[in-house]
């Protein structure tokens, strides 16, 4: 048999705002955000086996199941069948995990490409963009990323021209957060951090100098681990407006020029963050 074969590249992605607009009855928060994909990936290699071989998923992170845990399986399984067969999946993990960077949504949503095609499914976009959202809130988005603002629950997509390509320096610790810890804190503020959102969508296409001003996450009012401090504190110095992507852990910063955002990931790294990289928003 031919082997054939699929190389995916899944995107990280931040948040440039996120404003939390209230909370609905069935406690779900409704949101309002600026979704970007970012040059990050983690890379998903897709083989055809024999037809009746049971579906493999390997990755080189121990600490991501490999098993029907993991959102790629969950992928597999809706195209495939609930015992998927007639696979071999590799994920590489590059993209940090409980960062608010949707590394899981944007495996799956490149494992439900990615399979759609190589076995030549007859699935249509939109049935394909229902099993996105049956399988998470960000995996709608992940199916064409881009630059996307999100409202309601994140259900309501509004596809925004792309913005144009900025320089970024992306963090995190080895700590993650709770995000329905941070949606309780958010609760409990007296009063609600500033939105973000429209000051955002004005500053896009714009001096990358105002649209990193504009920047902001309501979580960054509720989170104060450690090294999410650190991140900021080093951001600062260096000149650069540290923002939250996501509910965290993850913080971003949009730099100038490529001097200024690896003079910021040295310093990032020299104070012995685990993750700083340099990346472009794509
Ligand atoms: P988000 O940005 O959507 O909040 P996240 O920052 O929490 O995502 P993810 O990498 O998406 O981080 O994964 C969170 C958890 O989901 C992991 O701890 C892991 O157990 C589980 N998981 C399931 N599938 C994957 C996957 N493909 N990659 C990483 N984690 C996965």
């Amino acid at each position: 048999m031919m082997t054939e074969t699929l190389v995916l590249q899944a995107p990280a992605k931040i948040n440039l705002s996120l404003d939390i607009t209230g909370k609905r009855t069935d406690g779900y928060h409704t949101l309002r955000s600026v979704f970007q994909t970012v040059g990050i990936f983690d890379t998903l290699t897709i083989t055809k086996t024999e037809p009746d071989m049971p579906l493999t998923l390997t990755c080189n992170v121990p600490d991501v199941p490999a098993d029907a845990r993991n959102l790629v399986w969950k992928a597999a399984a809706k195209l495939l069948g609930d015992q998927p067969c007639g696979a071999a999946i590799h994920l590489e993990k590059r993209i940090p995990s409980q960062a608010g960077m949707g590394g899981g949504s944007s495996d799956c949503a490149a494992a439900l490409k990615g399979i759609r095609k190589l076995f030549g499914l007859p699935v249509n976009d939109a049935e394909l963009k229902e099993i996105a959202v049956s399988l998470g809130a960000d995996v709608p988005f992940f199916l064409t990323g881009g630059t996307v603002l999100c409202e309601g629950i994140g259900e309501i997509m509004t596809p925004l021209k792309p913005m144009p390509e900025r320089l970024l320096v992306i963090a995190k610790g080895t700590e993650g957060v709770s995000t329905p810890e941070g949606y309780r804190r958010l609760d409990q503020l007296a009063v609600q951090p500033a939105p973000a959102t429209d000051g955002v969508l004005e500053a896009l296409y714009g001096d990358a100098q105002t649209l990193f001003a504009a920047c902001g996450n309501a979580f960054d009012a509720v989170t104060d681990l450690a090294e999410v401090r650190q991140i900021r504190a080093i951001m600062r110095e260096n000149g650069v407006k540290p923002v939250l992507s996501g509910s965290g852990a993850a913080v971003f910063g949009g730099c100038g020029n490529p001097e200024q955002a690896e003079q910021l990931r040295d310093a990032l790294r020299s104070a012995g963050l685990p993750f700083a990289e340099i990346c472009k928003t794509v």
